[in-house]
């Protein structure tokens, strides 16, 4: 069986960027995973990486990819069903394709997927009108009228995005908007947006596609029903983590707590990106965070081998 001084659990930017700095440290690495680029691969227009002022997602990953495939990495693609350490201090992975393989250290890099809301409707029309990425789906929908739910970041920017290309945008806000001021200004400057406060989604109906959604006021509890033709649902993740071993540490949410480095509470076991608890979940703060966790990595396995 391989054995690599690192193995790499995820391709998004946090994987590929672990991956950089741990092969530039002479280390043998193998980076497993289902996809290369993570989220990027969802993300139409990034204006917010360092270096380049507008790049596509695919575009970003593309040399993300390329910068690492200029290294001697092992790239698997497959994903991780287990991973467990033995009392020798190596880690054991098991992958879907039927291999195994060896580290004498792990970086998840996993990343997170998008939460549902569980409602009437929601699984019926996912992608007949129901979807988790506005920037993927968006021109479906143009000179529609669609909802968003949600108060975050990703949410207010869906309802941007979407405001550009469609009739009418309402955005469905449970509690309050929790997003960056100078987004919820460009929010707050697009006629065609309509900000219900207080709103929960609470079913989605149609017949092949989907025709409106039942929204209720938090305050007085009561329900309308509006006409749309798309409801996007941008409420969080929910973090990649299935095959992790059970002593390993996370929060409420199931993100992997870390330290600055990326150390987990298990020897040899770092995390980097959005499937930790890192407040915000963004790119380059993933890629950073990788680089971190390959030096404590590196670190980890000079003094294991003193
Ligand atoms: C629609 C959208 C728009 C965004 N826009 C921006 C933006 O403009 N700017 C910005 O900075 N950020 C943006 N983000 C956030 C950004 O994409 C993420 O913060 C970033 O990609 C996180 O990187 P990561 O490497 O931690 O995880 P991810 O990108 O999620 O990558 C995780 C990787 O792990 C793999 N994986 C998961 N489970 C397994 C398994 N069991 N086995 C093997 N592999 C596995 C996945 O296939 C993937 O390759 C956006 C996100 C979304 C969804």
């Amino acid at each position: 069986m391989d054995t690599y001084d690192v193995v790499i659990i995820g391709g998004g930017p946090a994987g590929l960027n672990a991956a950089l700095y741990a092969v530039r440290k002479e280390l043998s690495v193998a980076l497993i995973s289902t996809d290369i680029g993570g989220q990027m691969l969802l993300t139409g227009e990034i204006e917010n990486y360092l270096g380049f002022p507008s790049i596509s997602g695919f575009e970003l990953a593309d040399k993300m990819e390329a910068h690492v495939r200029a290294y001697p990495v092992k790239m698997i693609a497959a994903g991780v069903k287990t991973l467990e350490k033995d009392g020798n201090g190596v880690f054991h992975v098991s992958l879907d394709d039927g291999n195994h393989l060896q580290g004498k250290s792990c970086i998840v890099t996993a990343g997170k997927k998008s939460r549902t809301l569980d409602i009437p409707g929601e699984k019926e029309y996912t992608g007949r009108g129901v979807s988790y990425c506005a920037t993927c789906d968006g021109p479906f929908y143009r000179g529609k009228t669609v909802a968003v739910v949600g108060g975050g970041d990703s949410a207010v920017q869906a309802a941007i995005e979407l405001s550009m290309i469609c009739e009418k945008v309402y955005l469905l806000v449970r509690s309050r908007i929790r997003a960056a001021e100078i987004v919820v200004k460009r929010l707050k400057e697009r006629d065609n947006v309509e900000i219900l406060m207080k709103y929960i989604l609470v079913s989605v109906q149609g017949d092949k596609k989907i025709t409106s959604i039942i929204v209720r006021n938090q305050n007085d509890q009561s329900e309308k029903e509006l006409s749309i033709g798309g409801v996007f649902i941008e409420v969080g993740g929910i973090p990649n983590n299935s095959y992790l071993p059970g002593d390993v540490h996370t929060n409420d949410g199931g993100e992997i707590i870390t330290d600055k480095e990326g150390k987990t509470n298990i020897a040899g076991l770092f995390a980097a990106g959005d499937v930790t608890d890192c407040k915000n979940k963004q790119i380059i703060i993933a890629a950073g965070e990788g680089a971190a966790a390959a030096l404590a990595a590196h670190e980890y396995l000079l003094r294991h081998e003193e």
